[in-house]
């Protein structure tokens, strides 16, 4: 049968413009685990190691979920939980201690095609601080609760796990609060120092269907004070995404909230025609660093371009490209010698294990 020139066109024209990777859908995951200012001193080779393998086990559980064609969400949370439950990062298990020593979490998550929410603040019971803020999404009609309604909302959902408040404690972040307060007697006046946290964690991911999530999970900065809650429980100041952008902040969270950082990273995106790379660059290099402020973010996009800037010494950081190549970094000059690399160009990062 031959077909009218008109209808041959057509299909010529719809065969050139679909697009390629409609066949091949492609995930891409990226994690961090705290940026903050640190040398190699700081954190010995052993440490180094024990460090890299948590994040690799977190990049595993993410990674699982999507190569199973399962949702960026669920990704984020898998990831995530593995981050709490690892005593060297700043949430869940080895959550820094506020100044009358105990821990106070903070964590929240984001879908970007659907723009659900969920966070809490101040929570001192809930091994998973991740999975009660995508509960709150999931299962009320608000977006974010805090300190003793948080604990209320855990207890009409049996599926989140209590604990003591004495099971975060590690001897590590003990001695981080005693220095802490050592200081600030000393020097009562002076401001806070930035770079003093160190640890917070959070993920973002792209799924099979090209959905978006990310989600932040901290115990906030050693010795805070009055129930003070940092940026990564809050939308669009550590946490944000949309059907094209996804971002996670770690740093001094009180510079995330007034720059609205993981916002406007994506804002830049949709109504400034820059690129994820160039708006991550402008908002974590440029605005929050004239702020008097200090850290990094992770972001992605929909075509799974991962950026992971920051303006400190270093940043835990691990990360999954859309063609499988992964890997895991700390220093800022960490290079890819020893299988480190700064950017997650996929040239550059070790391959997929
Ligand atoms: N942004 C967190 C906070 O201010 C701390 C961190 O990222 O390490 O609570």
């Amino acid at each position: 049968m031959r077909l009218p020139l008109a209808a041959t066109t057509f299909l010529l024209a719809l065969a050139m413009t679909t697009p390629t990777h409609a066949a091949t859908p492609r995930t891409a995951l990226v994690i961090h685990a705290g940026a903050g200012i640190m040398s190699r001193d700081d954190v010995p080779a052993e440490s180094r190691e024990a460090i890299r393998a948590d994040l690799d086990r977190a990049l595993d559980a993410g990674h699982k979920v999507l190569a199973d064609g399962g949702a960026a969400i669920d990704a984020v949370g898998a990831a995530i939980e593995v981050l709490e439950d690892s005593p060297w990062f700043n949430a869940g298990k080895g959550a820094v201690f506020n100044a009358v020593g105990g821990h106070e979490l903070d964590a929240s998550i984001m879908e970007g095609h659907t723009r659900r929410a969920g966070a809490v603040a101040g929570v001192t019971t809930v091994r998973h601080p991740i999975r009660l803020a995508r509960t709150v999404m999931e299962h009320s009609e608000h977006v974010m609760f805090a300190g003793g309604g948080a604990e209320q909302f855990a207890d009409l959902h049996p599926e989140i796990e209590r604990v003591d408040p004495h099971w975060f404690d590690t001897d590590r972040r003990r001695k981080q609060l005693e220095a802490a307060q050592a200081k600030e007697k000393q020097a009562a006046n002076e401001p806070a120092q930035p770079g003093a946290y160190f640890g917070t964690v959070g993920a973002v991911a792209l799924d099979i269907h090209g959905h978006i999530a990310a989600g932040t999970s901290t115990g906030g900065m050693t010795n805070k004070k009055w129930n003070r809650i940092g940026d990564s429980p809050i939308i669009g100041a550590g946490t944000y995404a949309t059907d094209r952008c996804g971002v996670s902040g770690t740093g001094w969270g009180e510079y995330y909230i007034r720059a609205a950082a993981a916002h406007d990273i994506c804002a830049r995106v949709a109504y400034g025609g820059v690129t994820l790379a160039e708006a991550a660059e402008e908002v974590i290099n440029k605005v929050i660093p004239a702020m008097g402020g200090d850290g990094g973010a992770i972001a992605l996009d929909a075509s799974g371009t991962i950026v992971m800037p920051f303006n400190t010494t270093g940043m835990y950081r691990g990360w999954v490209n859309p063609d499988g190549t992964r890997g895991t970094a700390i220093f800022a000059d960490d290079n890819d010698a020893d299988g480190d690399a700064t950017t997650p160009k996929p040239a550059r990062a070790t391959p997929a294990h």
